[in-house]
């Protein structure tokens, strides 16, 4: 929380969605959300009260009572009207986003659009959540399963996607026939808003999505309350450890997809201008502030001669406000984020990696105030080393080195995190011994960011998931559904047993 400045007062209040209600919060206790290119305050969220949160609960469990028993045709045409509204409003939505989080406009587009395409599955749940049937598994005796939704399911996100990961929540949540509340990111709320209401827009009935703001009280409340059931988490590794042992405690089904340290293998047969494009895309776009960006590559062999060329790659970005046509980096989200990534910056220095390209303190012509840092390059990184040992979470890409595939591979299965990996390389048996050998939960094969579509799930693996079940795709149909099996034996006079049997048999 921070005291309000003059800009402040004058701001918009976020509000909080409560039984169908857009209400203003009885909270003391707000936060600016602020324009990172400009450090405008756009608004005012509030840290709701315990009150609140409960009532938002209360109103989520009543909701349940008869959205449980909605048809799923009658649900699924809720996301239909709701996935035609998103692409109606693609461009206000894209816009809202990049002035809170500094993402750039095409970039935020495509944030909206990922979330999009789980709003379009939501749509067609129907055909994922099949139970299944044996017929006569005794004489008589069917035995059939029933994927019934939870009750209040809760959904907390981070800063990072404010659109595409509270899409990945609450569609499929409510489509399965849950009601939800959903904690986003205090730090940029706005977006998420906007598709709240137009999920209302939608049809989304009073009560099933409720949404609550504010930080670690909040959170917490979640994690404790006794009628939430299932708790979908995405952030840091810290918050999200926090969150699925304390949520876990209280018996809770959670699932919490956390920080990462995503590394590609460089072979040097690889195709070398479309590896460095890819490098350079994935390691500096939304100034590397996704979890799936690329931190660490590793280049094996001959391909370690290329660094130069990707550091005049990574010196061609422009650096600049989302707003801005042609920027590739905008700003990263906060003051605070800027100091910490230019804080790791010279502890990469202090602990001996090779400055290849300075990003720190970028000139960016009337965004004086904006907290840039511009693509930065160190070579030689190491384990030990704070910029390989931490998520930098801004525009740093580290560089090391391997003699060959097996020393590349046993590397990047040392570090504990297991969100996404990539292989540059022509050979189809190199990448296959990648795609067997690698302990990484999402794999691509000349693709540097490989999140699947929502026909999978998002497959995050070790330190970088807690929960068997990920978010989005089929997986998250079993996450929000609980499997009641149903065993029945109907009689009719030919098929009536006498006298009562002790033995454990059907
Ligand atoms: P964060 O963990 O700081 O915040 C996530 C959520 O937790 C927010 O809603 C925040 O309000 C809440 N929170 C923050 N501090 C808390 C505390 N002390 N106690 C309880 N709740 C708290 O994460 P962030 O900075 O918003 O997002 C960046 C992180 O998220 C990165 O580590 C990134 O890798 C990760 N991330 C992971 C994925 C994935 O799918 N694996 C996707 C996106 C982001």
């Amino acid at each position: 929380m921070n005291a309000p400045t003059s800009q402040a007062v004058l701001a918009p209040t976020v509000k909080l969605l409560i039984g169908g209600k857009f209400v203003e919060s009885k909270t003391t206790q707000w936060r600016d959300v602020v324009n990172p290119a400009t450090q405008e305050v756009l608004a005012r969220v509030p840290f709701a009260t315990p009150e609140e949160i409960d009532a938002a609960v209360a109103s989520a469990q009543e909701a349940f009572k008869t959205w449980k028993k909605t048809a799923i045709g009658a649900r699924a045409r809720i996301f239909l009207k709701y996935q035609q509204l998103i692409r109606e409003n693609m461009a206000e939505l894209a816009a809202i986003l990049t002035a809170e989080q500094g993402k750039t406009l095409p970039d935020a587009e495509g944030d909206v659009f990922r979330g999009l395409e789980v709003v379009e599955h939501a749509a067609s749940i129907g055909n994922l959540q099949l139970g299944e049937l044996a017929n006569n598994v005794a004489g008589g005796v069917d035995t059939y399963t029933l994927l019934q939704p939870l009750g209040v399911c809760a959904g907390i996100t981070p800063f990072n996607f404010p659109a595409m990961i509270p899409l990945w929540m609450f569609p499929m949540a409510i489509a399965t026939g849950n009601t939800f509340v959903l904690k986003p990111s205090e730090q940029d709320p706005m977006v998420t808003m906007r598709l709240v209401e137009l999920a209302l827009e939608a049809g989304i009935p009073p009560g099933v999505l409720n949404v609550i703001h504010g930080g670690e009280a909040a959170v917490n409340a979640i994690c404790d309350h006794k009628d939430i059931k299932a708790i979908s988490f995405v952030g840091s590794t810290k918050v999200g450890t926090h969150v699925y042992n304390r949520a876990s405690l209280n018996g809770k089904r959670v699932q919490c997809m956390m920080g990462a340290k995503n590394h590609a293998i460089v072979l040097p047969d690889a195709n070398k201008e479309q590896t460095l494009n890819a490098l350079a895309g994935a390691a500096f776009g939304a100034a590397g502030q996704r979890c799936m960006a690329l931190s660490v590559v590793v280049l094996v062999g001959e391909a370690q001669k290329w660094i130069p060329e990707l550091v005049e790659k990574a010196k061609t970005l422009k650096v600049s406000a989302g707003t801005e046509k042609g920027t590739d980096v905008g700003p990263v989200v906060s003051c605070a984020a800027k100091d910490r990534v230019q804080g790791l910056i010279e502890r990469g220095i202090a602990d001996g990696a090779t400055l290849e390209l300075d990003g720190r303190n970028p000139n960016v012509p009337g965004y004086e105030k904006g907290n840039f840092v511009g693509p930065t390059v160190f070579s030689g990184v190491k384990p030990g080393m704070a910029i390989y040992d931490q998520e930098i979470f801004g525009p740093v890409l580290c560089l090391s080195a391997a003699a060959d595939i097996d020393e590349a591979i046993e590397f990047i299965n040392s570090n504990p995190n297991g969100n996404g990996t990539a292989i540059f390389t022509q050979s189809g048996a190199a990448a296959r011994k990648f795609q067997e050998e690698i302990d990484v939960g999402q794999v691509g094969i000349n693709v540097p960011i490989p999140v699947p579509v929502p026909l999978f799930s998002f497959s995050g693996s070790r330190a970088s998931k807690l929960g068997d079940l990920g978010p989005y795709g089929k997986q998250v149909v079993l996450f929000y559904t609980q499997t009641k099996t149903v065993t029945a034996r109907w009689f009719d006079d030919s098929t009536i047993s006498h006298g009562v049997n002790t033995t454990i048999s059907l």
